[in-house]
């Protein structure tokens, strides 16, 4: 059976057939760096990770394209309000500038921490402004842009198929007019340019032909996944709340310029949510990676819990669910460590796996594959050998895991520090005090040849 995907702009789950036999493209929205990622970020970045892995499951060669929105993204997605890393300046005291370095090398770590495969290329809107300034230049030819006191707009009436991709139903958002719009002529048009402000400086700018600014939000993404896969690509994927602005302005605006719709494949990512709701970064109650480390919970259990839901629907997240997924994650490392290597997989079962990722990366019922097999009678050689080629896909590291790593919170690291200390003083009374302290935290210490071992209590049942 062909891999089967499903695209929001067909509505369709269809056959997948690169465009270019040698590689498929992948473009994917990243992170606005004004602050840290939040695990919703991050769900929607495992699901493109899988995919990529999926696609790779296939025989297929991915140049996968990831951005940083290091400039224009604004608080408002109707185009007012301030710059997110101007904001983010004002509230930390640094530089803009600093705010991207820091947030973007953050964000590489969460990466990394996930198992998230490097991208062939990461691309910076602030090293791209020439990109998007010619493309501007050349919709302005074209004849789809218009100019107001504050900046270069894209005219949307010019497209009859404006906003397809979302199936925006135009007329009425446009006789809706209950959002401040400013001097833009409807609500849907957008941003291309914005000029920096007569009364002030900003710390990002440049001068171009309409004056000195700094590009809107959506062209960076025209112009970069232009530069890096051409205008016809393979998939363009971001989280399902780009449909219906983000994406359908990119779409917008590469169609005026090289009349594609961008991307074969256009595929969302549903959303987490907390139970108390949406999490959301500007709100400022956003459950970080680090959140997770710190109680506890392996960020690969993070990921573990992610695909436990299918990527189309919402998954919800609690205490509950994430202490679940370690443990299953715990469980799944200690049986698959006492297994002996030098196995050959089972035809049969990955046969089943590829069946289940292969209809749109059904990765519950891939999972149910995996443990179907854990539990089946087939040699135990096998049965690694059988998930370490699960594991391609499931990017859980399951090779690499040794008992006793875990990742420790700081505050913990600190006690099993001193404790470390107070053995090489052979201050055993205080060793055992302090095996108790992290006890009373949750840590069970096991002191072998190497040194300490540390895991979490509860999750430590096979
Ligand atoms: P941002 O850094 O806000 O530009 O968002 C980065 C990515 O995360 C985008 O693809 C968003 O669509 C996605 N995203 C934002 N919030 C959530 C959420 N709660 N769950 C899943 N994905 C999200
Ligand atoms: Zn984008």
């Amino acid at each position: 059976m062909p891999l089967a995907l499903y695209d929001t702009w067909s509505r369709t789950t269809r056959a997948f057939t690169p465009i270019n036999p040698d590689y498929v493209g992948l473009y994917c929205c990243g992170p606005t760096v004004y602050d840290h990622a939040h695990i919703g970020n991050l769900r929607t970045y495992v699901f493109e990770d899988v995919l990529r892995r999926v696609l790779a499951f296939n025989g297929y060669a991915v140049r996968h394209v990831v951005n940083i929105t290091d400039v224009g993204h604004l608080v408002s997605d109707a185009d007012e309000g301030e710059d997110k890393m101007e904001k983010g300046s004002r509230r930390s005291g640094e530089s803009a500038w600093a705010i991207a370095e820091r947030y973007a090398a953050a964000f590489m770590n969460d990466w990394r921490a996930l198992n998230l495969l490097e991208p062939a290329v990461w691309c910076r809107a602030t090293d791209h402004i020439a990109e998007q300034i010619a493309f501007i230049a050349e919709l302005e030819r074209n004849g789809y842009t218009y100019r107001t006191s504050d900046g270069v707009y894209f005219d949307t009436s010019k497209q009859d198929d404006y906003g397809f991709l979302a199936r925006l139903y135009v007329a009425g958002l446009q006789a809706g007019k209950r959002v401040a719009i400013g001097e833009k002529l409807r609500a849907t048009d957008f941003a291309l340019w914005k000029f920096s402000p007569s009364d002030a400086t900003r710390q990002m700018e440049w001068d171009s032909p309409w004056g000195r600014g700094f590009p809107g939000w959506h062209i960076e993404c025209s112009a970069m996944s232009e530069k890096y896969l051409g205008p016809w690509f393979d998939i363009h994927c971001g989280g399902e709340d780009h449909i219906a602005v983000h994406h359908s302005n990119e779409i917008a605006q590469t169609q005026a310029r090289h009349g594609t719709r961008l991307a074969n494949f256009w595929m969302h990512g549903h959303f987490l949510m907390l139970d108390a709701g949406k999490m959301s970064k500007s709100a400022g109650d956003f459950v970080r990676l680090q959140t997770l480390i710190d109680r506890g919970i392996d960020p690969l259990a993070y990921r573990y819990l992610c695909l436990t839901a299918h990527y189309r629907s919402t998954l919800r997240f609690n205490a509950d669910a994430a202490d679940a997924a370690h443990a299953a994650l715990d469980r799944l490392r200690r049986i698959y460590a006492q297994w002996p290597e030098a196995g050959t997989p089972d035809a049969h079962f990955v046969a089943r796996f590829k069946a289940e990722v292969d209809q749109d990366l059904n990765l519950p019922r891939a999972l149910a594959v995996l443990w179907e097999l854990v539990k089946c009678d087939l040699p135990a050689a096998t049965r690694r050998a059988t998930v370490d080629c699960f594991d391609a896909v499931l990017g859980l590291r399951l090779a690499d895991w040794k008992a006793g790593t875990y990742a420790i919170p700081a505050d913990i690291a600190l006690l099993a520090g001193q404790r470390d200390k107070a053995r090489a003083g052979k201050e055993w009374g205080e060793a055992d005090r302090l095996r108790e302290v992290l006890k009373a935290a949750g840590w069970h210490v096991e002191d072998s040849a190497s040194g300490q071992l540390l895991r979490p209590l509860d999750k430590t049942r096979l």
